[in-house]
This record gives C-alpha cells, structure tokens and sequence, in this order.
C-alpha cells in the first residue's frame, strides 16, 4: 500500500517512500535542501494601501523594539548556534523550552545576574513559539 504525504514546502502529495524526513519534517526530493520561504501577513502584494495612497500600510512598527534587546537576543542565538549548531533547537520540544523559559525567569526572580536570565528566557519562549506553530501547521487533524 503506498503513503503519501504532503511536502511541507510545496504542499505536493508525494509517496512516503520517495520523500525525505528532516527534523521532523517531511520533504519531496525537489524541495528538500531548499529555504522554506515563510510569508509574512501584511507583506505581500496583497498588503493593504495607507489612505493618502503613497505607500503599503504596514500592519507593523519594528522601530518600537528596542533595538538593544535585538542585538542581545541575537548575540545569544549566535553563541548557541556556534555550540550546538544551527536550528539545532528545533529538535527540542516545545515542553522543554517552556521549562527552560521559567526556570531563567524565576532564576533573574531570585536575584541571579551570573548571566542574561531574561534574554535566555526569551529565546526559549521564542523556540517555544515556534514549535507550537510548526506543530499546528503540520496537524492536519486541526
Ligand atoms: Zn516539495
């Protein structure tokens, strides 16, 4: 009996057997290797127009981020990418981020500054936010 699958990346139905799982994620043999593109809502070419017609309404002010916070978050991402390897995260659970994620946040609670508790909780919620959405992207049964 054949089993297809779709691949994640063109959403074709390929068989199981012809396909390729990469951290969880099933690929046909064109796309794997290839960048998923992720589109962003608001983005494209079906982005709203602001009133006086001159450019696209952003649903978005990134300006709003404090820039610092960007550039420690990142600094952290880079150390953790450099020891373990890239994405390496996401063959992490969503469960194990979460704890990660308190335990740095009660850690920074207790009075602990050893290290950047909260930027280390943030990344954590991060990954978590990302595997929760993976995961609702790839359950067909929602
Ligand atoms: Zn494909």
């Amino acid at each position: 009996m054949q089993i297809t699958m779709p691949c994640y990346r063109c959403e074709e139905e390929v068989d199981e057997q012809k396909g390729i799982w990469r951290d969880g994620i099933f690929y046909c043999e064109k796309c794997y290797g290839k960048e998923t593109p992720v589109y962003i809502e608001g983005m494209g070419p079906d982005a709203p127009t602001t009133e006086d017609g001159l450019e696209s309404a952003l649903p978005y002010d990134m300006t709003l981020i404090p820039p610092e916070f960007l550039f420690c978050l990142s600094a952290l991402l880079k150390e953790g990418a450099d020891k373990y390897g890239e994405g390496n995260w996401k063959r992490l659970s969503y469960r194990t981020n979460i704890n990660h994620a308190i335990c740095h946040i009660l850690t920074d609670l207790a009075g602990d500054d050893r290290e950047e508790h909260l930027i280390n909780a943030t990344a954590r919620l991060l990954f978590a936010w990302w595997l929760k959405k993976e995961e609702k992207t790839h359950d067909k049964s929602m």
